[in-house]
Parts: structure tokens; C-alpha cells; sequence
């Protein structure tokens, strides 16, 4: 860095929309450098890691600027790539680079305000301290974990942040050391014998220190643990162990290594298995996956952008495979995102045998540690141990890639695909597109059920088309099989939730020993809990839903804010005590079944069995292995699982799709349908799927029936032209939160009314979300609808103007507004 350069702007993980500079102290100059995260003092109490994102010369003309405080990398951790993608995702999506860079790195690579301060150990005081120094050390010494605000507390002043400044300088505390401990890089320090030396050289050293008491001590003591002389191959000794057996300090150890008698070295404790595991070649493609891969590879040539549109079974994973393999060899790196957590764990088994540990997945359910293992591992990008292949979820597309050459997104359809809450509320498919623009490589959308905006694009031309109408070995289309739900209840053949066609299948199904998924599209046991006499329904008391019951722990529980109570006993209206619950969950059909098929074995997965880290696995491996006949499940058990030995697919209530108030019912019911569809009968045999319904007669329901996407594209195509929708119509909504329901009333009346001025018949709303309270805040949504082919960036400033302009006036500054682009 330029010895005169005095200023940088960071990046706070902080919803504010500009950047805030900084002073460089001379002691930082040489190892400040854009993309190192320093650490910043913000506002008078807090401490922050932010990013430098710009060095310069500039003082701010509005403020005066305070120190960066230090600085945490060596090397940079945020590349140019990821600068770029950034700026991208926060102009599109209407937030701040705070807001970005909060969803972008592992939270083990950022502090939040709760910054810990620690009194170092080993700090001799060599520089006279203050008198609130040496007091405010003094707390530190006796406590452990003290941030700021506690500091203040504990010693009574208004503000130690200055004193804990000049501590730092002086060596005498860190921060940082807390910081990085904030993710713990598992190294364990060990101690070993410096040469190999003989029995009688050992004895002559024991000897010789026989002055140095302490130090003989720990040789023995060393020796005695290793039992160097005694086994082939001497064991571990860690020097806190060793440390620890004689009560020395480390100085005395040290001795030693000066000695070159012993020596210390440090293992690293991967958390992350990188053990070569075996691996087969390829797959052979059979000729319509052939023609397939090749109109791929053709469509790159002049597009950045391809849709695969091949039916369930197709083996578009194993396409995926060949096109990964290419680019390897290249040198290239490959990020392949799917919908769903539950998903990697099959596919990782199959990528793994093929390109064995240059696989790395990134997700959620790995812990902090983890996330910012592999985080590293991508940004080292060190050529003998780099992931090269990212198997991930929606958050991958922000990791450190330096060479990308190809983004695979699976099931591109999902909506998981979307952030909706907080910000950034970002598409990762649409995203992606954007991230492989940068690194110049290309993107491969795959589905059976493109949504209806990328099949758009394909048919337009703005993506390349690639479809794939046969499955692998020629294995058919399950059958469909439609169950009215109205008919039977008329007839009393309801049994619960089952019709007779499906009571009928399962048992056949049983005897076969083959198996079930069961499709429920709520969880818990019954949505919710109604008074026999009254009808009274017990709702959440910070939200506008009513709790759903789970019996497993018997609570009632809000699915919005979590929310949970004791079931009550008595009606708060009437004090009947005749409470029944209502409604299906998968936990009250999962029992029901047990109550059937006594001697089937049930398993259910769903947000609240799938919790704990490795229960996908479990689950999975389980019905993989055959030892469940059902698995009864959300919408967790439709996405692109594949099992062998399924004959039957069962959709318990397909009316709950199709009359959700959303202008995506009928295409999201349609996928759904389709995809679990796909589930059924994989090998050798015809499946089967039979979807319950009030509506047999409904145009979608039909569409399935027929596996007809293309009549169910075209119906939908029309009606988004008419509703005026997307692929139209860029949709952009305005969602205004406020507890006080009178004043977030009128702020959206406000601010539709000067939206109205500019942006005309375009603007919709303002109107409350069937949910209109959610966590105590009163929602009010308002929808603008622009034209595809104006510019999205005019009308997002507009929106922001007319947005600041709201909030500057006194009564609606507490006002919570934010954009959702593209909403889902
Ligand atoms: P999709 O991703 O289109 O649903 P998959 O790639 O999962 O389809 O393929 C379905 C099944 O067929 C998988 O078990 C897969 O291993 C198998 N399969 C697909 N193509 C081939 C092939 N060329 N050779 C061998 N097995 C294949
Ligand atoms: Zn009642
Ligand atoms: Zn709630």
C-alpha cells in the first residue's frame, strides 16, 4: 500500500446505505488492502468487522474520521469477483452492501457488536497505564467475555472504548484474538523430540539438565507419555497435556526447543473429511443424454444461459456429471446449487465417487466452524487441497470463486431459491446468472417443470433450449390416478385424511413390500385447535394465525415467530372444555397411519424432524436401505429425491395448492404435482401416484394427469399477459411495517398516492397480506408493476426517493419499508 494513502472505506454490516471512512494509522498502512477485514469502532459503544472496499486519499467533507482499530486478515478474504456480484445484488435487489455482506460471509468470519476484549495473559506492563487502564485491565483479568458495553457497567465510566483503544496499542488486551475465536481453526500444538536420538544420547541429555530441574522434569515427563523408547511408533503428546503433567509453565518447554532437544509443531484438525476416496469413471451416456449434452455444449457457444428441460429420470444429473468433468479439466471451478438441504446428501454420493473430495458442500446445517473452513478452502484456492466443485445451497453463490466456469442450478424452478426475508431478498438463480456473467462462464438451468419465466426466456430466445423427453431406460410415466375427496366424504369413505383408492394402494403396496411417500403440505398435527361449542380459535398472540397443535411435545406453536404455548384445556370465550383440533399436519397423519398399518414402519420428515444435523442422512439412508415402508412428508419429500424401490406417491390435499391466493397457485401446484410424481416407480416398474382432490375436474389437476407442461405453460402464459404479471412485468413490492396499524395505514396511503404521480396505474395497493401481522409489526403491502422493457434501475431510485421522502417526515420515520424485486 502507498505510504501516503490515509483513508479507507469500509463496508458495516449494517443496513445503511453508504460507506464509512476511516483513518489509517500508520502501524496498519503496510498491511491494509482491499477485501482484509479490519476492525472499526462505530457509534460510541461498538465495535464492528467491516471490509475495506476502497483505499484513498479523500477525507470525508461531513466528518471527521476515527482510526481503523486493526486489521484481521493477512490476505484479502473478499476477491473482485464478490465486489462486483455485490454491488450487482444490492443495486437489483434494493439494499446496502451491509446488508449483502451479511448474507455473504459465514458468520464465523464476522463480529457482531457483542465484541469480546480479553486481558492478555503473558502482557508485562512495560508502558505506564492510566489509571482507568490499569482498572479497566483490572475487570478484564477477573472476567471473561467482556464487551464494551459490559466494560462500561463493570467499571462505572461512560466510555472505555477510548481506554480499551490504548489498551490494544499497548499489547496489554486484544480483540482480535476473540474474534478469530469467534471460529476456532481446530490446530492442537504438539511436542515431539527434535532429532532422533539414540537410548544413550537420551540418557546423556537427562543427564546433562540435571541443573534445570523443570526442564529434565519435562523431558521425562515427555518420554513417559510418548513412551518414545517403548512403541514403534511413539504416541501423540499435546503440549497443554504435557504442560499440564508437570505443572510447568510453557517457558520452561520453550528451553527445550531452544535446546533443539524437543520440538513443537501444530496439526490442524480438519473438520472437513478430505481423505481421498475412491472413485469410478463416468457413466456412459445413453443417446438421448448424447444429444442432449451436445446441443448444451452448441447452445454455449453463442448463449450464457441454457435451460435443460428434461422429465424426472431423465438423468440430467448424470449430464450435469459430464459437463462438470469438463470443465475440471479446464481448471475450472463449478458451483451446482440445489433447492434443498435434504437434496445434497444424495447427490453428494454421487458427485463424491466420481471427482471424490474436490466435492465440497455448503449449507446451513454445517456449523459456523465449517462454513468458514470451506470459505477458506475456496479462497486459499491452494491447487493440491481446493474444493473445486461446490455442492450448495442458495448462500454458496456468495463464496469466494476466483475461476468459475460453469454454475448448475438444479430444479431451477424452486422458490427456496428466493431470500425472502431479510435482505437481501435474492433470487440465487437469477443471481447466478449475473455471478457466471463475471468469470465469463455459463450457466445450466435444469428442471422437468421450468418455471414459467425461464421457459419464457428459453422460448424467446434469451436462453438456449435443450429438452429431454425420455427417461432412462425407457422407464414409463407413472400412472395418475385422481381421488375425489367429495364424492367419498358424501359416500362416508373417508377414512381421516385417506380416500379408499389410496387405503386400497397402500395395502397392496405393503404386501408387495414396496414403498409409500405419503405428500402433506403442513406440518405439526392439526393447523389448528377450534372450541366445539363457540368455534373459537386460539391464535397467536403477536401474529394474525391461528397456532398449530404438535402433540409430540403438546404445544401450540406459531410458525411465524415461534411462538408456543401449553394447549389451553378450557375455550377462553365460552370455557367449554371440548377443545378438538382440526386439519391435518404430517404429525397427525403420520399416527393415523400407525393406527392402520400397525405393523408398517413410518417415518416422517419435516421441518421439525429434520432439525438436528445429520437427520436428512439418517432418513434418507433409512428409506434408501428399505428399512421404512412410509415416509410421510412436506414439500421436503418432493424435490428430487430418487429411490429405487417406490411404487406409490401419494398427494393428500392438492385443493391446498391450488386455492393459495398467490397469481403462482396453479403453476407452483402443477410442479409440485409433477415433481413428486417423479418420485414414483424409478426402476424396472410402472409408479403410481394418486392425488386427492375436492376439484378432479380442475384444468391443473388435468395438466398433470396428462404430464402436459407445454398446455399448462401456454394457459399460464396468457393470464400473466392479461393480470399483467411476469415475464411481462417486472413486479417490485413495497412492504411497510409498523406495530402501530393506523399509522402504517396511512404511511402506505402516502406513499402509494406519490407513487401514483409518477409511476400512474402501475401501482397497486396499498393492501394487507392475508397474514397482516406478523412478530406484532401490521403489514401493508404495496405492488408496483413496470413495464420489462423500462429501465428496472429509474424506477428502483425513484422508489427509493419517494421511500426517503416517507420516512423524512416526522410522523412515518419509524416506519419500517422494504423493496422485494421479483417477489415470490
Ligand atoms: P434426473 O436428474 O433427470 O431426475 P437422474 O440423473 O437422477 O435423473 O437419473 C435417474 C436414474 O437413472 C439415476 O439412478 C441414474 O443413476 C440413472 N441413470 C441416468 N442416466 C444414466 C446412464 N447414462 N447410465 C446409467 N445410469 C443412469
Ligand atoms: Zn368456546
Ligand atoms: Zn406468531
Amino acid at each position: 500500500m502507498n505510504k501516503t494513502t490515509k483513508f479507507a472505506d469500509i463496508i458495516l454490516p449494517l443496513p445503511l446505505a453508504r460507506l464509512f471512512t476511516y483513518s489509517i494509522p500508520e502501524e496498519l498502512k503496510a498491511d491494509l488492502a482491499i477485501g482484509k477485514r479490519v476492525v472499526v469502532p462505530f457509534g460510541s459503544k461498538k465495535f464492528y468487522t467491516g471490509i475495506v472496499k476502497n483505499i484513498h486519499n479523500t477525507a470525508p467533507a461531513d466528518y471527521s474520521t476515527k482510526d481503523i482499530i486493526t486489521c484481521l486478515d493477512e490476505s484479502p478474504i473478499i476477491n473482485s469477483f464478490q465486489f462486483n456480484f455485490w454491488e450487482w445484488i444490492s443495486q437489483y435487489y434494493q439494499c446496502t452492501l451491509g446488508d449483502v455482506f451479511k448474507a455473504a460471509l459465514p458468520s464465523g468470519l464476522k463480529l457482531e457488536s457483542q465484541t469480546k476484549i480479553t486481558a492478555n495473559e503473558d502482557f508485562q506492563t512495560l508502558e505506564a497505564l492510566s489509571k482507568t487502564e490499569e482498572q479497566i485491565l483490572n475487570v478484564l483479568k477477573h472476567s471473561k467475555d467482556v464487551n464494551i458495553s459490559a466494560l462500561n457497567q463493570a467499571t462505572g465510566l461512560k466510555n472505555t472504548l477510548p481506554q480499551v483503544k490504548s489498551l490494544l496499542e499497548k499489547g496489554a488486551v486484544s480483540i482480535e484474538e476473540q474474534i478469530i475465536n469467534h471460529y476456532k481453526e481446530k490446530k492442537k500444538e504438539f511436542v515431539r523430540l527434535a532429532s532422533d536420538f539414540s537410548e544413550s544420547e537420551m540418557g546423556d541429555l537427562i543427564n546433562d539438565l540435571k541443573r534445570a530441574k523443570k526442564q529434565q522434569e519435562i523431558l521425562l515427563s515427555y518420554l513417559n507419555l510418548s513412551k518414545h523408547y517403548f512403541e514403534e511408533n511413539a504416541l501423540k503428546v499435546s503440549v497443554p497435556e504435557l504442560l499440564k503433567s508437570t505443572a510447568a509453565s510453557k517457558s520452561v518447554l520453550k528451553s527445550l526447543v531452544e535446546k533443539s532437544i524437543l520440538e513443537i509443531y501444530h496439526e490442524k484438525l480438519d473438520r472437513i473429511d478430505l481423505s481421498h476416496a475412491e472413485t469410478s469413471g463416468l457413466k456412459e451416456l445413453n443417446e438421448y443424454q448424447e444429444k442432449a449434452i451436445a446441443e448444451i455444449r452448441e447452445n454455449f457457444e453463442e448463449k450464457n444461459c441454457v435451460l435443460l428441460h428434461g422429465v424426472t429420470s431423465s438423468g440430467k444429473t448424470e449430464i450435469y456429471i459430464h459437463l462438470i468433468q469438463e470443465q475440471l479439466q479446464l481448471g475450472k471451478q463449478v458451483l451446482y446449487l440445489l433447492p434443498e438441504i435434504a437434496l445434497t446428501t444424495q447427490i453428494i454420493n454421487r458427485l463424491r465417487t466420481v471427482f471424490g473430495n474436490k466435492v465440497g458442500i455448503y449449507h446451513s446445517k454445517f456449523n459456523d466452524a465449517e462454513r468458514v473452513e470451506i470459505y477458506n478452502n475456496i479462497n486459499q484456492n491452494n491447487p493440491d487441497t481446493a474444493y473445486q466443485v461446490i455442492l450448495g445451497v442458495r448462500s454458496s453463490i456468495f463464496l469466494p470463486f476466483k475461476n468459475l466456469g460453469l454454475i448448475i442450478v438444479d430444479e431451477e424452478h424452486e422458490n427456496t431459491y428466493k431470500q425472502f426475508d431479510p435482505a437481501p431478498r435474492y433470487h440465487a438463480r437469477d443471481a447466478s446468472i449475473y455471478l457466471a456473467h463475471l468469470h465469463q462462464a455459463k450457466t445450466l438451468l435444469g428442471t422437468a417443470t421450468p418455471a414459467i419465466e425461464t421457459y419464457y426466456n428459453a422460448k424467446t430466445g434469451k436462453y438456449g433450449l435443450v429438452e429431454l423427453f425420455q427417461r432412462h431406460q425407457n422407464l414409463e410415466m407413472p400412472e395418475i390416478i385422481i381421488a375425489d375427496v367429495k364424492e367419498a366424504k358424501r359416500k362416508k369413505q373417508m377414512k381421516s385424511m385417506f380416500s379408499p383408492e389410496l387405503m386400497q394402494m397402500m395395502e397392496t403396496c405393503l404386501k408387495n413390500k414396496e414403498q409409500i411417500i405419503l405428500f402433506q403440505n403442513r406440518r405439526g398435527y392439526s393447523p389448528y385447535l377450534e372450541c366445539k361449542s363457540c368455534g373459537w380459535v386460539p391464535h397467536c398472540p403477536n401474529c394474525a394465525v391461528s397456532l398449530t397443535y404438535h402433540r409430540f411435545n403438546n404445544q401450540l406453536v406459531c410458525h411465524y415467530c415461534a411462538h408456543s404455548i401449553h394447549p389451553p384445556t378450557s375455550c377462553e370465550h365460552c370455557s367449554s372444555t371440548e377443545i378438538e383440533d382440526k386439519g391435518f399436519g404430517t404429525e397427525k397423519i403420520e399416527e393415523e397411519l400407525t393406527g392402520f398399518f400397525p405393523d408398517a414402519r413410518i417415518a416422517r420428515m419435516d421441518l421439525d424432524t429434520t432439525r438436528k444435523k445429520m437427520a436428512y442422512e439418517k432418513l434418507i439412508y433409512k428409506f434408501e436401505n428399505q428399512e421404512l415402508d412410509i415416509l410421510v412428508g412436506t414439500q421436503m419429500v418432493s424435490k428430487g429425491l430418487d429411490f429405487d424401490n417406490v411404487s406409490l406417491v401419494g398427494v393428500l390435499n392438492a385443493d391446498s395448492m391450488l386455492n393459495y391466493p398467490d397469481f403462482r397457485a396453479y403453476e407452483r401446484s402443477f410442479q409440485m404435482m409433477a415433481q413428486v410424481s417423479g418420485r414414483a416407480g424409478r426402476k424396472k416398474k410402472r409408479g403410481k401416484v394418486l392425488i386427492q382432490t375436492y376439484t378432479p375436474e380442475h384444468p391443473i389437476i388435468k395438466n398433470v394427469i396428462e404430464n402436459d407442461y407445454i398446455s399448462m405453460y401456454s394457459d399460464q402464459l396468457a393470464e400473466r399477459k392479461e393480470f399483467i404479471y411476469p415475464p411481462f412485468y417486472r413486479l417490485i413490492n413495497i412492504c411497510l411495517k409498523h406495530k402501530n396499524q393506523t399509522l402504517v395505514n396511512q404511511a402506505s396511503e402516502t406513499l402509494a398516492k406519490s407513487l401514483r404521480k409518477i409511476f400512474g396505474i402501475r401501482v397497486f395497493g396499498p393492501q394487507s397480506p392475508v397474514i397482516n401481522r406478523i412478530q406484532n409489526l401490521y403489514i401493508v403491502n404495496i405492488l408496483l408493476k413496470i413495464e420489462k422493457k423500462s429501465s428496472p434501475s429509474k424506477a428502483k431510485w425513484i422508489l427509493n426517493q419517494h421511500a426517503n421522502h416517507l420516512k423524512s417526515m416526522d410522523q412515518f420515520k419509524s416506519i419500517q419499508i422494504n423493496f422485494d424485486v421479483d417477489p415470490m
